[in-house]
C-alpha cells in the first residue's frame, strides 16, 4: 500500500483485491459519515447500510490502511484487564456490559464472514496464551479461572500440553481460548467493505477528512476535492487520526509492533508446530505472538519499528528467537517484513466519545481491534439507528485526554525494545 513494503507485508501480497472505490469528488448529502476505513468504520458502514441509510465512508488512503492491514490477525475475545477487574475500572454496569459484548465478539466476526463468504483465511481453532515461566502460569491460571466462572470455554493447558500444540518447549503451560481464532486481517476489512458497498454504502478512498463544521442541524465533513453533509458522523481513526479529530491519536501512547512472515514451511515442520492453526501470543512484558498463515508461513512478531537501526535489530532478534523455540526450524529466512502502531490508552480500556452533537466514535483497542472494532462499529450504527442509547453502550462518555509524557513514553518503548532485542531477551 502506497508502495511501501514495510507497512501491509504479507498481508498486501495475499490478500484478494479491495473493492474499485474512487476519492470523493463535489459535496453530497448522507445521513451518515464515517471516517476511517478500518474494522470499526467499516462495520458501521455496513450495518448502516443493511438497515437502509445511506451512509458514506471517508477514507484517507486506502481500506485497512490503519491497524486494521497490519494487524497479526487474532480474533481475541476480551482485553488485557482482568475479566473480573472490569466492573473496578468502569463500574459494574458498562464493567459487565463490555465484557459480554467483547466474549461474544469474535462470533459476530465469524458469523459475518460466514454470511457474507469473506475469503480472508479465518481459522476458528482458538488462540493458546502462553506461560513465561512461574509468574506467567499464575497470570494464565488466575485469568483462565475468572473466564471460567463467567462460563467461558476457555481451558487451562500444561506444560506437555501447551509443548504437543505449540510444537515448542518454551512455555510453562497456557489458556486456550476457544471463542477465538485467526484470519487475514486486510483480506477481512476489504471483504466487509465489499459486503458494505453490496448493501448499499459509499466508500471514497483517497478522501483525508480535512474539516469537519456546523451545517444548518448537521455537519459538513470536508475532504480537499469534496464534502458531504449530513446529521451523523462516526468517527474511527482511532491510532492513525489525522485531521479534524487528532485529538483520538493523542490520547493514545503508540507501541510499535512488528510482524516477520517465513517462507510456506515443509509439510514436516508444519505437522509440528503450531499443527491444529491456534493463534499463540506469550506472557512476557515485550511479548512476542505467532501464527500460522493459510499457506503454512510461519508469522512470529513482537514490540518494536522496523526502521533505522531497529529494523536489523529486530530481524536479527527474530532469526536467534525463532532458533530456540523452534530448534527444528533450522535457520530462517524472512519472505514478508511489516509493522504498525498500536493505541495505548492509559488503563489499557477503550473509549467512547461524543465529539459533539451526533458526531460519535470508539477508540483505542490497545492491540485488541479485530472483533471489539466490528463489534463497536455495530454498536454505532445502532446508536444512529436509535436501536441503543447512549446509556446502553458498552463503555462511559469520556473525553478525549493526553496523557502525560506521551512523546517520551512513545520513545521509550521504541527504544526499549530495541535495546531488550539487542541484549538478546530470548523469544
Ligand atoms: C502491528 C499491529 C498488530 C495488531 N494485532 C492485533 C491482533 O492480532 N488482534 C487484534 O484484534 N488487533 C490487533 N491490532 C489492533 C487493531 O489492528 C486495531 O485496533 C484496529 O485496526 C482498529 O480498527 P479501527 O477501524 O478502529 O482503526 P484502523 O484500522 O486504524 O483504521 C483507521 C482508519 O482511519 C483512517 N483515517 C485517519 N484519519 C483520517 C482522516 N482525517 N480522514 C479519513 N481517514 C482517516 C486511516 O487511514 C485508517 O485507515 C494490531 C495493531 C497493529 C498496528
Amino acid at each position: 500500500m502506497l508502495n511501501d513494503p514495510h507497512s501491509h507485508g504479507l498481508w498486501e501480497k495475499t490478500a484478494p483485491p479491495a473493492p474499485a472505490t474512487q476519492p470523493l469528488m463535489g459535496d453530497q448529502q448522507a445521513e451518515v459519515v464515517i471516517v476511517g476505513g478500518g474494522f470499526t468504520g467499516i462495520s458501521a458502514a455496513l450495518h448502516l447500510a443493511e438497515a437502509g441509510r445511506r451512509a458514506v465512508v471517508l477514507e484517507g488512503a486506502d481500506i485497512g490502511f490503519g491497524g486494521a492491514g497490519r494487524n497479526v490477525g487474532l480474533i481475541n475475545a476480551g482485553m488485557w484487564v482482568m475479566p473480573d477487574d472490569l466492573p473496578g475500572a468502569l463500574g459494574d454496569i458498562h464493567g459487565e456490559r463490555l465484557l459480554d459484548m467483547l466474549g461474544n465478539a469474535p462470533r459476530l466476526v465469524m458469523d459475518l464472514i460466514e454470511k457474507h463468504g469473506i475469503a480472508c483465511e479465518l481459522e476458528r481453532k482458538g488462540t493458546l496464551h502462553c506461560a513465561v515461566g512461574a509468574e506467567g502460569l499464575k497470570e494464565i491460571t488466575e485469568r483462565a479461572s475468572q473466564w471460567q466462572k463467567r462460563g467461558a470455554p476457555v481451558m487451562l493447558l500444561d506444560a506437555a500440553e501447551t509443548a504437543r500444540r505449540v510444537g515448542s518447549r518454551a512455555y510453562a503451560g497456557s489458556l486456550l481460548d476457544m471463542r477465538a481464532g485467526t484470519l487475514q486481517p486486510l483480506a477481512y476489512v476489504r471483504g466487509l467493505a465489499k459486503a458494505a458497498i453490496a448493501a448499499g454504502a459509499d466508500i471514497h478512498t483517497g478522501s483525508r477528512v480535512v474539516a469537519c463544521e456546523r451545517s444548518g442541524d448537521g455537519w459538513r465533513v470536508r475532504t480537499d476535492r469534496g464534502s458531504i453533509t449530513a446529521p451523523w458522523v462516526i468517527v474511527s481513526t482511532d491510532a492513525y487520526s489525522t485531521g479534524p479529530w487528532s485529538d483520538v491519536r493523542r490520547e493514545q501512547v503508540h507501541l510499535p509492533y512488528f510482524n516477520l512472515a517465513t517462507q510456506p514451511l515443509s509439510p514436516d515442520l508444519l505437522s509440528s508446530i503450531l499443527p491444529g492453526r491456534e493463534g499463540v501470543w506469550d506472557t512476557k512484558e515485550i511479548l512476542s505472538s505467532f501464527r500460522m498463515d493459510q499457506a503454512g508461513r510461519l508469522i512470529f512478531g513482537s514490540v518494536g519499528a522496523l526502521r533505522n537501526t531497529g529494523r536489523a535489530i529486530h530481524v536479527a532478534w527474530a532469526k536467534r528467537a525463532l532458533k530456540r523455540l523452534f530448534p527444528q526450524l533450522g535457520s530462517v529466512e524472512f519472505e514478508c517484513e511489516w509493522f504498525g502502531k498500536i493505541g495505548m490508552t492509559d488503563n489499557a480500556l477503550p473509549r467512547f466519545h461524543r465529539f459533539a452533537d451526533k458526531v460519535v466514535g470508539f477508540s483505542g483497542y490497545n492491540g485488541r481491534g479485530i472483533a471489539p472494532g466490528t463489534v463497536f462499529g455495530r454498536t454505532l450504527a445502532q446508536l444512529v439507528l436509535c436501536e441503543k442509547t447512549e446509556a446502553e453502550l458498552p463503555l462511559p462518555l469520556s473525553d478525549p485526554k493526553e496523557p502525560a509524557l506521551r512523546p517520551l513514553k512513545e520513545l521509550y518503548y521504541e527504544a526499549g525494545a530495541q535495546a531488550a532485542h539487542f541484549v538478546g531477551e530470548r523469544f
